[in-house]
């Protein structure tokens, strides 16, 4: 059969330095390599991370050393582009970086996602991938970016919506879930090595038992076993973050899941899937 579309197009639309590599990083580099430009949009710098200060010798500040982080992670991933939107980390539920003025979720969620429009008009990709509606865990830019993106993905293919390039109807849209079972066995161990695991990480911030209680349903499975050593490169290249060895809280919990099982889990939000099928090719249908 004719290849229906001259040139495969990938997206990703999330929000620090290190979630293209510890979240979706292996499904990333496998369709790099299969040849497909894959780009990111990634919308702050990870401003509100925590960082060692030997990280931080000879960087002029968290957001310079995080953006050098994730230049590294795209190379060692093969993506085509990252394209940051400027914005600033709004750190976890809770924290002082929440209320900081430029923080991501302190935009109006229109701005952000006309903006999101604008790259996907331009860039004209095919598939767009972000976060599941709680943001894997729970993390406020994540679910922020979720909505933006999602608003932005039926934005771009309005031709109501006037911008500086023309409407483009995107064909696929799906969110990036955490394995269910995981998080379940990992609540149960909690509670059998007597700790809460509704405060789980370094900074206690991480409520598991809500994490576990949503499901989504999955419509793809990747197995990105074959390409496991440059989401492990891209990962290394997050040093201040742990990705080098030292690990800590959320980040341990995703090398961990990494490790057991290389494959992401996607739900498909639009087109309406068909029940009781699942995909190993986000492009299915498409070409
Ligand atoms: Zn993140």
């Amino acid at each position: 059969m004719e290849a229906r579309i001259e040139k495969r197009v990938l997206l990703a639309v999330l929000a620090h330095p290190d979630d293209e590599s510890f979240g979706m990083g292996g499904t990333l580099a496998k369709y790099a390599v299969d040849g497909t430009s894959v780009h990111l949009i990634c919308a702050t710098r990870g401003e509100a991370g925590e960082v060692d200060p030997e990280f931080l010798e000879g960087q002029s500040s968290i957001a310079h050393l995080r953006e050098m982080e994730l230049r590294c992670a795209i190379e060692k991933l093969g993506l085509r582009e990252v394209h940051l939107l400027n914005y600033r980390d709004s750190g976890m539920s809770g924290s002082a970086d929440n209320k900081h003025p430029e923080a991501l979720i302190n935009a109006p969620l229109d701005q952000v996602a006309k903006e999101i429009t604008e790259y996907i008009r331009r860039i004209k990709p095919q598939v767009i991938l972000t976060f599941d509606p709680i943001g894997g865990y729970c993390h406020p830019d994540h679910i922020f970016i979720h909505q933006a993106a999602t608003k932005a993905f039926y934005l771009a293919g309005d031709p109501a919506f006037k911008s500086s390039f023309p409407s483009y109807k995107p064909e696929k849209l799906y969110y990036h879930t955490i394995p269910r079972h995981f998080v379940r066995f990992n609540v149960r161990l909690l509670r059998l090595l007597g700790k809460d695991p509704s405060k789980y990480g370094k900074n206690k911030d991480i409520d598991l038992t809500q994490i576990a209680g949503q499901d989504f349903p999955i419509h793809t499975r990747i197995n990105y076993k074959s390409v496991k050593t440059k989401k492990e490169a891209a990962g290394a290249c997050h040093a201040s973050q742990g990705g080098a060895g030292l690990t800590r809280g959320v980040i341990r919990w995703l090398l961990w899941l990494m490790r057991a099982k290389p494959e992401d889990q996607f739900m498909q939000a639009y087109p309406e899937p068909d029940s009781g099928i699942i995909n190993t090719n986000l492009f299915a249908e498409i070409n």
